[in-house]
């Protein structure tokens, strides 16, 4: 029974923008979990979206744009020059803060005075919402691109009343040790203090963020969910996202999916299959995967040709030479595995350097027996989610690392630690053959999780938080 509205702010919009041929633009929803995770609220709440629209729009179609973003999805889009979105996008986000929150100080790239776009870029998100913002609004900012923002929010708009300002991180929050690494420490903590309600995945991540707090800023009380520094009140809390399960359980009745469900049990008759959806991201750990897959292969021949692994690795940051030079790490390495093992008619890793279409994703999800997720620092994991969500029928096997976040909420998995190679490849072993008893009490166990923790219940709890002020009932792992 809220009235007012919501800005909802994230650097990039969800929505994307194609230009045609004839000069017009064509807009589509994209999918995820903010979206689907607001998009059941929308028909209660008055959500307003902000972002980077994903393109440089020439300044003669700019009003045009914006006009039709307002008009369409209640959006408004933030214009960025391509060099500074760059240096904010790639540079500062992508190549300083991912691998430190990530606790991965090796993988930090070279400075090109990125730092500068950083504060540039939340400052112009500042100048574009400030004009909007009315007295009672819940301002809710996300992620890792935008940890400025909340605090130069709060100092611009501190005229406005009963202004309530929110901000989920949709990555993990490291110890105070990695934390202390990062440029802006200080600047981060306070930022972040000046918000009403801090959102993690977990209680952990929630923790880990106090500890820092506490370290670089000294004066912050100590407190688990509702902390007090410079006379406010912040509730600090752990907000699993999720996703809409029956997305996924529809999905696979689809008579499409059905289809090439039954293609590839056509193609890989008989064969166990072990599957690997990540996007080509070093946090993911697909290097120890495929080791641990030649490890077990070795020590097991006798499943050559009767075991086949499926790693889909979706193109992302493909401009950043960190990842540039994993995608030829993990290219040689696989072909390394499939000369070792291979056979005239067999190939023991498929491997798809691609983004495929929800109804191939679905039906890949559908067939595998195991999905190996082996992410050596996860914020969650959807994947894991989606993979349960999809095997409601054959009951396949979770194998997830205790390095993602998601580890935590789906506890009938079978845990792993991608480090320990020779007890990572024996697990292998181990899953392949587990009793179909066994399968299908883990596999439920699973779907309860992820039918009780969804995209609108988190969605639903982050914002009731915001609302009530209040520490919320349901306590995260
Ligand atoms: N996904 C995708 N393209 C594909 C296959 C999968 O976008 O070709 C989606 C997948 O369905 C999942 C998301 O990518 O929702 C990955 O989310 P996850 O939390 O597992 O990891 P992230 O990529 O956010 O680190």
């Amino acid at each position: 029974d809220f009235e007012g509205r919501v800005l909802v702010i994230a650097n990039r919009l969800p929505i994307t923008i194609k230009p045609d041929a004839e000069g017009n633009f064509d807009y589509t929803m994209s999918s995820g979990g903010l979206v689907s995770g607001l998009r059941s609220l929308a028909r209660v709440v008055d959500f307003k979206w902000f972002g980077w629209p994903g393109l440089d729009v020439h300044r003669n179609d700019k009003d045009r744009v914006r006009g039709q973003l307002h008009d369409q999805f209640n959006a408004v889009p933030i214009f960025l020059q391509k060099d500074l979105a760059e240096r904010h996008y790639n540079g500062f986000s992508n190549s300083v803060l991912w691998p430190l929150l990530h606790r991965m100080p090796e993988k930090v790239g070279e400075d090109g005075g990125w730092s500068d776009a950083y504060l540039e870029v939340n400052e112009i998100f500042a100048d574009n919402i400030v004009p909007y913002v009315e007295d009672g609004d819940l301002i809710w900012v996300h992620d890792y691109h935008l940890m400025l923002l909340p605090g130069i929010l709060r100092e611009r708009l501190s005229k406005k009343k009963d202004l309530r300002i929110g901000f989920f991180l949709h990555t993990p929050f490291p110890s105070e040790d990695y934390f202390t690494i990062l440029p802006f420490r200080e600047e981060i903590c306070r930022s972040l203090l000046l918000c009403d309600v801090i959102g993690f995945h977990t209680n952990e991540y929630a923790r880990n963020f106090l500890d820092s707090a506490r370290t670089v800023l000294k004066d912050v009380a100590k407190s688990p969910h509702d902390l007090h520094w410079a006379g406010r009140r912040v509730i600090l809390h752990g907000f699993p996202i999720g996703i809409e399960p029956e997305e996924f359980t529809q999905k696979v009745q689809s008579a499409e999916v059905q289809k090439e469900i039954a293609k590839l049990e056509k193609e890989f008759n008989g064969q166990k299959i072990l599957l690997g959806v990540d996007r080509l991201d070093y946090i993911k750990g697909i290097p120890q995967k495929v080791r641990a897959f030649d490890r077990f292969l070795t020590a097991h021949p006798e499943w050559v040709g009767k075991v086949t692994m499926i790693q889909l690795a979706i193109p992302t940051r493909a401009d950043v030479p960190t990842y540039q030079r994993l995608r030829e790490e993990v290219e040689q390495l696989i072909g390394h595995v499939n000369g070792k093992h291979g056979t005239f008619t067999h190939t023991p890793i498929h491997y798809l350097y691609k983004s495929l279409n929800p109804e191939q994703l679905s039906a890949l999800y559908a067939v595998s027996d195991v999905c190996i997720i082996s992410s050596l620092r996860d914020g969650l994991n959807m994947v894991s989610y989606e993979y349960v969500a999809s095997q409601v029928q054959r009951k396949g096997v979770l194998m997830m690392s205790n390095y993602a976040g998601a580890v935590k909420l789906l506890p009938s998995c079978v845990a792993i630690n991608p480090w320990d190679l020779p007890r990572f490849a024996e697990k292998i072993g181990d899953v392949l053959d587990m009793p179909p008893e066994e399968r299908a009490r883990r596999q439920e166990e699973n779907y309860n999780v992820v039918s009780k923790w969804t995209s609108v219940s988190w969605g639903t709890s982050f914002l009731n938080t915001m609302i009530t002020l209040e520490i919320p009932q349901t306590e995260a792992p």
